[in-house]
């Protein structure tokens, strides 16, 4: 059986007309998933008796379920357990401009950067389009609240899962969806370069993030295995041409690793690598997990280095931490570690992260 969820309004047209029904029926389902948020069939009160029974017996609707939440000041971490038991996390930022939820795209992950703790454990699968889809419904539902923005930021790389994440936005995205606006959808790749050229071909505004995290091949090579398939050169071509074809700017992660790329000159050769693209990059405080090959660098250090950005005219802003208390930084999910850092907030050298 396949999950209700997993469709998108086209696909659900087809199967109402395959049925000799008619195609608004499609609407009127979408409606009840996305606006009134049943999860029955037979609470979607205006269909009739034999549409709902054949629903029934050819769709599931929810399957994901909400095994632990972890509360800190405007964010929670949420673990779900899978229909085949497998876990994943997604997180809940309240943010002054609304509510974000970042999402996992795969148990597992097998990009196997070195720094990133969510990727210890290789790809057990993709995710299906509807585990995303659920891990926004759950987590509207737990905390009541609106979710206004997605990252998909989670545990797994989204171009690795490309036809389910396209699904996703697609569903997220509608205005009988979700309704999410696509400004407010980020899409986060290490840099699968063949996804990113198909993702320029899509119709939908969504925002396009590179964990690029070094300046140049030697340290890439080193901390993003990557980086071997497709070298820098390759990325930030194809991302010159992904700008000139989408006219949209593109969000470089960097996490600023101690002694590793986080030097004065690393400064400058970033600033050379991304000159007159239009892009900004996102300095992130390295959240430290168990590996002890890396450190978080000194905030002085972070600063300098904010600012040699900022004398070579390139955007950038120091990402706002959140939830390191309860290991739901990015890099943490599925970690171990108990203690952490006090949060810190660097909103005042730079606008908080939006997407
Ligand atoms: N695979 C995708 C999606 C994951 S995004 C990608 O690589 O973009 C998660 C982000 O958190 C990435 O930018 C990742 O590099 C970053 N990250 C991983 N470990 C981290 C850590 N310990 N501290 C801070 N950021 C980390």
């Amino acid at each position: 059986m396949q999950n209700v969820y997993n469709l998108t309004l086209k696909d659900l047209e087809d199967y109402f007309v395959s049925k000799g029904d008619k195609k608004f029926r499609a609407t009127q389902v979408f409606e009840w998933l996305y606006r009134k948020k049943v999860t029955s069939f037979s609470e979607m009160t205006n269909l009739k008796k034999e549409v709902i029974a054949d629903l029934e017996e050819n769709f599931t609707v929810s399957t994901l379920k909400i095994v632990k939440v972890e509360k800190d000041v405007d964010v929670a971490k949420y673990l779900f357990s899978l229909n085949d038991s497998e876990k994943v996390e997604a997180v809940l930022m309240n943010h002054d401009y609304g509510n974000s939820v970042c999402i996992s795209t795969q148990v597992g992950c097998n990009m196997g950067c070195k720094f990133c703790e969510s990727g210890r454990l290789k790809k057990v699968r993709n995710l299906e389009t509807h585990e995303m889809v659920e891990q926004l419904l759950e987590i509207e539902k737990e905390c009541g609240k609106r979710i206004s923005h997605v990252v998909v930021m989670g545990i797994g790389e989204p171009f690795d899962n490309y036809e389910n994440l396209v699904r996703f936005i697609e569903i997220v995205n509608h205005d009988h969806g979700l309704a999410l606006g696509s400004r407010h959808i980020t899409v986060s790749t290490c840099g699968v370069v063949p996804k990113i050229i198909e993702f320029s071909k899509l119709p939908y505004q969504v925002n396009l993030a590179i964990s690029l995290h070094a300046p140049n091949n030697e340290i890439r090579d080193q901390i993003m295995p990557i980086n071997k398939a497709y070298p820098l050169e390759v990325l930030i071509d194809t991302l010159k041409k992904y700008i000139e074809k989408t006219n949209r700017r593109v969000t470089f992660e960097y996490i600023l690793l101690s002694g590793i790329n986080d030097r004065k000159e690393h400064a400058q050769c970033l600033a050379e690598l991304v000159r007159g693209m239009n892009c900004y990059i996102n300095l992130i405080p390295y959240n430290e997990t168990n590996n002890i090959d890396f450190k978080r660098s000194k905030k002085e250090t972070i600063l300098e280095f904010y600012d040699i950005l900022k004398k070579n005219k390139v955007n950038a802003t120091i990402r706002r931490e959140f939830g390191s208390k309860i290991s739901a930084a990015c890099g943490q999910l599925r970690s171990k570690k108990e203690e952490y850092d006090e949060i810190i907030l660097y909103d005042r050298y730079g606008k908080s992260e939006r997407s």
